[in-house]
């Protein structure tokens, strides 16, 4: 059994004990680090187990985790060894499950009845998806612009998807408050669990790699902050020696954290008018911002900021190699190239891009490939 651990704001440094979400400070909160060895074992829920903050409820998983790392042949003509963590393979085609997953075992051993969630795409699906697995009701609130064909792939689940009118950025903080008085674990984008899921995705890179870059596509920051503290949780516990540089990647048309960064603000400002293909990405007011701020300041990291146009054409080369991306996960492989042909990513690095989610997520702007009309007599003709 594991013992209770402590939750602590990593901007003020308030300590709670009890299951909060936020800081009274108004920033998210996270477990105290946690240090711990490898075992053998079949999941990656097994062979670190002692990096999670709760039991993982072994017999509901779906698979979530333990997902390729794939050497690909990109990163030839920058010189580089490039790696490609393919979350896309995951139950619901996104890293999102891994936190999920984890946050469900968490809900389910507090005895809640039902859970919910704040999103349109991804994190609605994977958090229906689970929901019905663990036997938890699910409320999932969308925006009121979100159209019935995206809401299919959630409700297909079994989920009360809630269409809510009025401002979308009020509900992140006004799900916690009701969620809380109304006995509905909401599993938003930087939920404790949620970012402690995600610290296997680094666990993961590290059994096979020692990475010297890390491109993160980043939105609401959750991704971002797991992967950074699974690499410190791996150093502290000296199972490795150096901590990669993680690179905080973001749309241009939706860049509220490389903003600031780069005008050197301490807290975050809302992104007016956000434009961008990476829907997936495209969080005007990332509630995990100042934290992800406070981590690049820190060590050093960069954030960077790529165009549509150098986003379409990332996802069509990897396509070329065999994996359909969206647009979102195509953000890594956009800021490569530009990082490599500045020279800021220097050759012989190893560098592992991680892709969010899967292409099929968002058919409707792909442009397909070729097509060949041929009549059956012809088909001769057609095949030489
Ligand atoms: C959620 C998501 C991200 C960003 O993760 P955050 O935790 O919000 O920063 C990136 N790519 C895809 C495909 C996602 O679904
Ligand atoms: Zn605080």
């Amino acid at each position: 059994m594991k013992t209770k651990p402590k939750l602590i704001c990593p901007i003020c440094g308030a300590e709670y004990n009890g299951p909060v979400q936020r800081c009274e400070c108004g920033e998210p909160v996270e477990f105290e680090p946690f240090k711990g060895e490898p075992y053998l074992g079949k999941t990656v829920w097994e062979r670190f187990y002692d990096f999670w903050p709760v039991e993982p409820e072994l017999e509901l998983s779906l698979g979530e985790g333990d997902t390729p790392l794939v050497r690909s042949k990109l990163g030839k003509e920058l010189g580089v060894k490039l790696y490609l963590k393919n979350e896309t393979v995951n139950p619901t085609w996104s890293f999102k499950d891994r936190g999920t997953f984890l946050a469900m075992s968490y809900a389910l051993k507090a005895d809640y009845k039902a859970v919910g969630t704040v999103s349109t795409g991804n994190m609605a699906a994977s958090v229906s998806a689970y929901a019905s697995r663990f036997g938890l009701n699910a409320k999932i609130l969308v925006s009121e612009k979100t159209g019935d064909e995206k809401l299919r792939a959630v409700s297909v689940y079994g989920a009360d998807v809630i269409r809510v009118k009025g401002d979308y950025g009020r509900l992140y903080f006004d799900s916690l408050k009701l969620g809380e008085r109304l006995g509905v674990y909401f599993i938003n984008s930087d939920n404790p669990f949620r970012v402690e899921g995600y610290k296997g995705i680094a666990f993961e890179i590290a059994e096979e790699v020692t990475p010297d870059y890390v491109l993160i596509p980043t939105s609401s920051g959750g991704l971002f902050r797991g992967i950074a503290k699974g690499f410190l949780e791996l150093r502290e516990s000296g199972l490795i020696e150096e901590l990669p540089v993680l690179v905080a990647v973001q749309a241009e048309g939706c860049s509220p954290i490389c903003r600031a960064f780069k005008e050197g603000k301490g807290r975050l400002e809302r992104f007016e008018n956000p434009k961008t293909i990476a829907q997936a990405i495209a969080n005007p007011y990332p509630p995990s911002g100042n934290a992800v701020l406070r981590l690049l300041r820190e060590f050093g990291w960069p954030c960077v900021s790529v165009g549509d146009e150098e986003i379409i054409g990332a996802q069509r080369e990897l396509a070329g190699e065999g994996l359909f991306v969206e647009p979102a996960s195509a953000t890594g492989m956009a800021a490569l190239e530009k990082l490599g042909e500045s020279g800021v990513i220097p050759e012989g690095s190893k560098v592992v891009s991680i892709l969010t989610g899967s292409g099929l997520k968002a058919l409707s702007h792909v442009e397909g490939g070729k097509i060949v009309e041929c009549p059956i007599d012809e088909l001769e003709n057609c095949l030489r």
